[in-house]
């Protein structure tokens, strides 16, 4: 069983579940405002152009432009669930599928009535994650957003699984059960998770007695953030040579020349992380695809 709650520690949310159902999708807190608060959580991109992984204090956004990037601290987060990562004894995993995974996890809770973050840092024999394209005017509901959702999936891959369980009483607030996101120790895949499969690692899991909630309220978004944000091309040609893209949004490098799909997929096979086929047969997509989600997935959206 996980350790009791360190007193006064608190979980805080920024903006409510059924907010970000409904469209919410803009304004919020800056990351620097989430960093001063917690080292670990997770969150989307303003205007949902992705998913965001706060990890050791660093926050960083999961897009479709690209591997996962470290935020600026004037980056808007619409949502975002944060807490400071206690020191809490290890639990070892073996090879587990989701439901396993979350079994171990609700085994190891304290108790069911309190929020606990969830961290999990080893080896994926799979992981399948989802970033959603950035939205405009009218923002339509999650529900349609996430059927244009782009996935991804990578086998044998290390990295770290970044959550938190909550109880089922909030549910609408927050997401009830396992809300989990991912980011490989390369930095080349991150996302929303829907499904995983664990080969061994290290569980951690944090008790939490407070849940402090701050309802979404309009803040002026800087000048320089209304637009989708633009990279700094040393990152772009990283981004490129790096092996798992999301999605086959490949960016041409100014220098080299356009991108070829073929020397990514060629990457991919000799890391042994394996896009998956798209309907067509192909390796990689070029378009988004209609979403599936697996019916063990405890997560709600
Ligand atoms: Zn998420």
């Amino acid at each position: 069983m996980t350790p009791p709650p360190v007193p006064g520690a608190a979980v805080t949310q920024f903006a409510v579940l059924d907010a970000l159902l409904a469209g919410a999708y803009e304004s919020g807190l800056r990351v620097a405002e989430a960093r001063s608060i917690g080292d670990f959580g997770l969150g989307c991109v303003n205007h949902l152009g992705g998913e965001v992984v706060i990890l050791d204090g660093e926050a960083i956004e999961c897009t479709l432009d690209g591997p996962p990037l470290a935020m600026d601290d004037d980056d808007i987060l619409p949502f975002a669930i944060v807490c400071r990562f206690p020191e809490v004894p290890r639990v070892g995993l073996g090879e587990q599928d989701f439901a396993g995974f979350a079994a171990s996890v609700e085994d190891a809770l304290t108790s069911r009535n309190l929020f606990h973050a969830v961290r999990f840092d080893g080896v994926l024999s799979e992981v399948r994650v989802r970033v959603t394209p950035r939205q405009h005017h009218p923002f339509p509901r999650l529900a349609e957003v996430t059927s244009h959702q782009v996935e991804t999936v990578a086998r044998d891959i290390r990295g770290t699984v970044v959550g938190f369980w909550t109880p089922a009483i909030y549910q609408g607030i927050a997401v009830a059960g396992l809300h989990l996101h991912f980011l490989s120790e390369d930095r080349s895949i991150g996302g929303h998770v829907l499904d995983l499969a664990a080969h061994s690692g290290d569980l951690h899991l944090a008790a939490f007695a407070r849940f402090d909630l701050a309802p979404a309220h309009r803040r002026a978004v800087p000048p320089h953030r209304t637009h989708p944000r633009r990279r700094p091309s040393h990152r772009r040609s990283r981004g490129r040579c790096s092996g798992i893209r999301q999605g086959t949004v490949l960016t041409p490098n100014p220098v080299r020349g356009p991108a070829r799909i073929s020397s990514v997929v060629s990457r991919n096979r000799s890391s042994r992380y394996v896009r998956e086929a798209s309907p067509s047969g192909r390796a990689g997509r070029s378009q988004p695809r209609r979403a599936r989600r697996p019916t063990s997935s405890p997560c709600r959206r």
